[in-house]
């Protein structure tokens, strides 16, 4: 048999390999890096997590839990390793991201039927069956040829934001605590809480301080999912401290009070030494993040690791260009699969990788496809990006939203997306999953 070609070893390129690869069918992963990286890519191994270190909740009352858990059932790779290599973050799945990467990286480069081949795909391959996994930072020639494959269709660009990491031993622990939202699970994040006079200042600089220079940028086409904290800070005085400076739940042990706001730093890697500001995707000019973050109480020397960036972000208008199972409408033989198909999320993007392989293995061997219904999570999100109702189409995490109700109550949110995931959990026992 012909080797399937999957372009892109990302988390939806590996995800996809991986699944072909474990029902036998041959894979070719073409990858550039390390030859050629992104800006927002650095390692030489699959898999990278390009910002945050966190997979989200790891909940089944959260939609993104019901969909880990179901990638689970389906034998993900991607789930596997990040299982194997969680930090503590209270009910979030956070993971050592080095370790995650090389554990992904040595399963695909060991699998007797993948075969990794290194170096830019500039042209989509006119033959075969080629799954295109090349993320939201596709690099330039490949983005013309995807453009040219739908001439009449919108294909879009814009820019992405990325937050600093800091130091632990920098951080002044005098003026933070550990401790979990209404302390569920382990106390792992640190808090570093704001007076509303330190709050006022911060917020007034934040929202003047300068930007970097990018090109095409504007408010209008960042997404909330990965928002600019300064951008956010500009729609209301008030709008941080109701979104990631959230004092609600975190009592200040020195007080016994909700400070007026509080940052969160969350564990970015095993040892705990370096901390990400939760939240705090910026496209803010390098000295200005210093200044302006430094007036966090416990930021005041804070040593960044990384600075916060700006990147771009490619996604295809799905809705008018692929069906349910990934697949280019009239063009079936090619696949589009990860964040570039504008699902939204390192799991997202995983779930696609997993759905688009897994179609593509039933069919080469002459099976019909796996129809994960609505209900499931992972149905959910390829019955939306497929749905040609679907006007002004933007990236997207999975939500509840995207699920049918139940049809009858229950009370309490959590209980009711409790039952909408078992439901989901049932149905997907249902699936023939091989
Ligand atoms: C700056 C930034 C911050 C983000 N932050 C988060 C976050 O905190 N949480 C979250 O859930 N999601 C975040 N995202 C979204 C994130 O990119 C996706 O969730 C996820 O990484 C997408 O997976 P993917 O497999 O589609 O693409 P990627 O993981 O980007 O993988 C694509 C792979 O394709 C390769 N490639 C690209 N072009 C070519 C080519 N021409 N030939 C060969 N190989 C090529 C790349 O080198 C890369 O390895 C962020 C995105 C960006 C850009």
């Amino acid at each position: 048999m012909e080797p399937v070609i999957v372009i892109g070893a990302g988390l939806a390129g590996s995800e996809a390999a991986w699944q072909l690869a474990r029902r036998g069918i041959p894979v070719e992963l073409r990858e550039m890096k390390p030859e050629k990286m992104t800006p927002a890519h650095h390692s030489p191994s699959f898999g990278e997590l390009v910002c945050s270190n966190s997979l989200r909740s790891d909940q089944l009352e959260n939609a993104v839990g019901l969909l880990k858990e179901e990638l689970r059932r389906c034998g993900s790779l991607i789930m596997a390793c990040a299982d194997a290599h969680r930090v503590e973050a209270g009910g979030a799945l956070a993971v050592d991201r080095e370790a995650f990467a090389a554990a992904i990286t040595e399963q695909i480069r060991n699998h007797p039927n993948i075969t990794v081949k290194e170096g830019e795909v500039t042209e989509i391959p006119r033959e075969g069956q080629v799954i295109i996994a090349t993320g939201p930072l596709t690099s330039e020639p490949l983005s013309q040829a995807i453009g040219g494959l739908f001439p009449d269709s919108k294909y879009l660009n814009f820019f992405d934001a990325a937050a600093p990491l800091v130091t632990f031993e920098s951080v002044d622990m005098d003026s933070a605590w550990f401790a979990s939202r209404y302390d569920r699970g382990t106390p792992d994040y640190v808090n570093c809480p704001l007076s509303q006079e330190e709050y006022e200042a911060f917020w007034q600089a934040l929202t003047t301080a300068q930007e970097a220079e990018v090109h095409g940028f504007e408010d209008s086409g960042v997404f909330e999912g990965c928002m600019p904290v300064e951008v956010m800070a500009r729609r209301g005085v008030d709008t941080l401290r109701y979104g990631p400076l959230k004092p609600v739940g975190l009592k200040d042990p020195k007080t016994g009070k909700e400070p007026y706001a509080v940052v969160q730093l969350r564990r970015d890697n095993a040892q705990g030494s370096i901390y990400n500001i939760v939240g705090f995707q910026t496209h803010l000019r390098w000295p200005e993040q210093k200044r302006v973050f430094s007036m966090i109480p416990a930021l005041k020397n804070a040593q960044y690791v990384r600075y916060g960036v700006m990147h771009r972000n490619t996604f295809l208008d799905s809705p008018r260009l692929l069906d349910r199972y990934y697949r280019v409408r009239g063009q079936e033989r090619l696949m589009f699969a990860g964040q570039i198909t504008g699902v939204e999320g390192y799991v997202e993007s995983t779930a696609s990788g997993c759905l688009a392989a897994m179609e593509l293995a039933r069919r080469l061997s002459g099976r019909d496809p796996v129809n994960f219904p609505r209900e499931t999570a992972i149905g959910a999100m390829a019955l939306y990006i497929s749905d040609e109702s679907v006007v002004n189409f933007q990236p997207m995490n999975v939500n509840f939203g995207l699920i049918p109700q139940l049809g009858y109550r229950v009370k309490g949110k959590r209980n009711k997306n409790a039952e909408i995931s078992k439901r989901a959990l049932e149905k997907l026992g249902e699936l023939d999953l091989t």
